[in-house]
């Protein structure tokens, strides 16, 4: 028995609280349709792949091409060394925001795809990655620490979504709940297939809060 048993979950570290919205001129901007490798090098090659339709900070309707950023997602068969991201900037001079394009798979942040933390924080069901490389113990620790934490920013910011079915989600799980009960109870909501829970979850809060991260 854990000996936390009753009490609230931990507060998390601060990057996890943390709001980039206001603080940045552009961002990343998450694309739900591109959930794996495969869908992703094809839009990624074609300039329009990934083109937003108005800038998100102004509305303009331009965005051109900016730059190629690299991501380099370790330890997880089936993804190379190297991803090549996409980033727009917006065509409106007076904005001139830029805007990163993530595939779904790939965490913010974490330098992995999402599967791989999946992999280690809620094992059931993902398939197994034998062959990847093991990930250092103390990185195993920092994220079972992170999704031990509250989820109650999250839950306050699904219970003001608009959304009937997040609204429900949010009651149900209380702001008592930690960042892994919510996992647990939103991939159940949504019917997410293991491997793709903590994606699906990462994709919403950072839809809802641009910026804010689950992990
Ligand atoms: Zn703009």
């Amino acid at each position: 028995m854990s000996p936390s048993i009753g009490l609230p979950p931990p507060s998390p570290e601060t990057c996890l609280v943390t709001s980039r919205v206001s603080r940045f001129k552009g961002g990343t901007l998450i694309d739900d349709d591109v959930r794996d490798l495969e869908t992703h090098l094809s839009r990624v090659c074609d300039p329009d792949g990934y083109r937003p339709g108005r800038c998100p900070r102004c509305g303009h309707g331009m965005l051109h091409v900016h730059c190629y950023p690299e991501r380099r997602p370790r330890g997880e068969l089936g993804l190379p060394a190297v991803v090549r991201i996409i980033q727009y900037v917006c065509a409106a001079p007076e904005c001139g925001a830029t805007w990163r394009i993530l595939p779904m798979f790939l965490a913010r942040h974490l330098w992995r795809a999402w599967k791989t933390v999946e992999r280690v924080v809620m094992p059931a069901g993902v398939p197994g990655s034998a062959a990847a490389p093991p990930i250092p113990a103390r990185t195993e620790q920092r994220w079972r620490a992170r999704f031990a934490a509250s989820a109650r920013m999250l839950v306050v910011l699904l219970a003001a979504s608009g959304g009937v079915a997040l609204e429900a989600l949010a009651s149900r799980v209380g702001l008592d709940a930690s960042r892994a009960k919510l996992a647990d109870a939103h991939a159940e909501a949504a019917r997410v297939a293991p491997g793709a829970r903590l994606a699906a979850l990462a994709e919403q809060v950072h839809r809802l809060e641009r910026g804010l991260r689950l992990m």
